[in-house]
């Protein structure tokens, strides 16, 4: 109850639940208090701090017992780094939050309570798993930044070894303020718009040990390009594909539209079980190759192909997904938005000789209506939309298609159990849920689901 709680009061009470960002959840007569640094099972003292119609927020002012789940970080700025929020959470125990999360979600916004959803399949080794970076650069006291933004901030906090990243990434982060502050590149800044280098993005091949450097610069300009470029290499000679890419526009958005390979190669070629794969700058590819795998694998047993159907693989990426439904499907079709993504798909398909594929490249939402309309079939459909979900469009056009399954991948429980509602209004019973660990140490959840009609 709301009425007996006061601002700037004082309560003490037990974490009982962690918020999307990190933050620990508890309650006071049942009405939900959320408490930044705290975690599940600390009990606390807090202080009220906002109040609005249905929660609180505490701030603690003294920690009276710590949870037993609480563990000391790896990382040393990992409490004010906005990358690893769980990181001071015992693995287990993150696992088993992920996994709850998962079944709240369903129940609470899917309306659906007896779903099968299994244990998180998580890492033996939750560190070092990432084969993507992408790093803010600033500049402050005359000196560069280079790291992460903070949580709910742009302010960035310095980095020069991330205990979720590939070790190379952290030699790129040792090495280039140097080179950069000897060539005199300019650092952007968000708020004038001014200055030319935004973003630093590292990609890692974990297979093959190719690594793509890309500079994101606010210009086509880079003064003094040859000899930057040459100490880069000199300094990195692990990097194969050094990339300028272009955003001149004043947003959130990272990458800009154009491309331009300053050394080596346009991509780098990646390994998963026996298919390679290229990468493009701007292409989509899971962050977590160990875990990939397992996800993957999970998908295509969801899928039960006997190699008779034609499968419909939405949201499909450079193909990877596509490529293998279609060694044990009759045919498979990828449908993606982003354009160079579907050609590193006909790539991919191409230089591992698999030729029961066709790449679509535009909205899902748009194209899979389109192919219905011209008399599309499809066994076994499978989706992996971004956080947002699928459209709903597309999912009612699915079910018109009656596919005998639907095999559903997302990094979403909200917009899961949304899209899973829609569907089963439609027919489509949710037969159980796997959810897999890809982002370790962060609130992110990923799971694959088996929808049959
Ligand atoms: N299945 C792939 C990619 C999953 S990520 C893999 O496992 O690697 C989601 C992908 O959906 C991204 O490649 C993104 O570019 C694409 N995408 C986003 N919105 C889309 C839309 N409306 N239609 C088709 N693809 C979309």
């Amino acid at each position: 109850m709301k009425s007996n709680i006061k601002l700037n009061n004082t309560y003490t009470l037990t974490i009982q639940d962690m918020g999307h960002s990190g933050e620990g959840i508890g309650r006071i007569n049942n009405f939900t208090i959320f408490v930044d640094k705290s975690v599940i099972g600390d009990k606390v003292e807090v202080k009220i701090i906002a109040l609005k119609k249905n929660y609180g927020m505490g701030k603690v002012i003294k920690y009276i017992e710590h949870s037993p789940y609480r563990t000391t970080p790896k990382c040393s700025i990992a409490s004010q780094c906005g990358g690893c929020q769980i990181q001071n959470i015992q693995y287990e125990k993150q696992l088993e939050l992920k996994k709850k999360i998962v079944k709240d979600n369903l129940e609470r916004i899917g309306g659906l309570s007896d779903i099968k959803v299994h244990d998180v399949i998580g890492m033996e080794e939750p560190f070092r798993y990432r084969n993507k970076g992408q790093f803010p650069i600033g500049y402050k006291n005359k000196e560069i930044q280079l790291g992460f933004y903070m949580t709910k901030s742009h302010e960035i906090v310095p980095c020069d070894a991330c205990q979720i990243q590939h070790e190379t990434s952290d030699v790129i982060l040792q090495k280039i303020k140097a080179i950069i502050k000897k060539h005199n590149i300019t650092i952007y800044n968000e708020k004038t718009g001014k200055g030319n280098l935004r973003h630093i993005i590292t990609k890692v091949a974990y297979a093959t040990e190719e690594m793509m450097l890309i500079l994101v610069t606010n210009g086509k300009e880079l003064p003094n390009k040859e000899a930057f470029i040459h100490d880069i290499i000199k300094e990195m000679p692990f990097i194969t594909s050094l990339i300028q890419n272009i955003n001149t526009k004043k947003s959130n958005v990272i990458l800009g539209p154009k491309n331009i390979t300053l050394y080596g190669k346009p991509t780098i070629t990646d390994k998963i079980k026996d298919i390679a794969f290229n990468i493009s700058p701007q292409s989509f590819y899971q962050v977590n190759p160990i875990q990939t795998e397992k996800l993957y694998e999970k998908a295509l047993e969801y899928a039960n192909l006997t190699g008779e159907e034609t499968v419909f693989d939405l949201y499909c990426g450079i193909g990877t997904i596509t490529l293998f439904l279609a060694q044990k499907a009759k045919k498979v079709i990828g449908v993606e938005i982003v354009q160079e993504a579907v050609k590193d798909a006909q790539k991919n398909a191409k230089q591992n000789q698999i030729d029961n594929v066709e790449f679509h490249a535009g909205k899902a939402e748009d194209i899979v209506p389109k192919l219905y309309k011209q008399g599309a079939q499809a066994d076994v459909v499978v989706v992996d939309p971004p956080r947002k979900g699928c459209d709903e469009i597309l999912l009612s056009t699915i079910a018109d298609m009656q596919p005998n399954s639907i095999v559903y991948i997302s990094c979403n429980p909200s917009t899961l159990a949304r899209d899973l509602k829609y569907l089963s209004k439609k027919g489509y019973k949710t037969q159980e849920v796997q959810p897999v660990d890809m982002f370790p140490h962060t609130m992110h959840v990923e799971a694959v689901t088996l929808l049959t009609k």
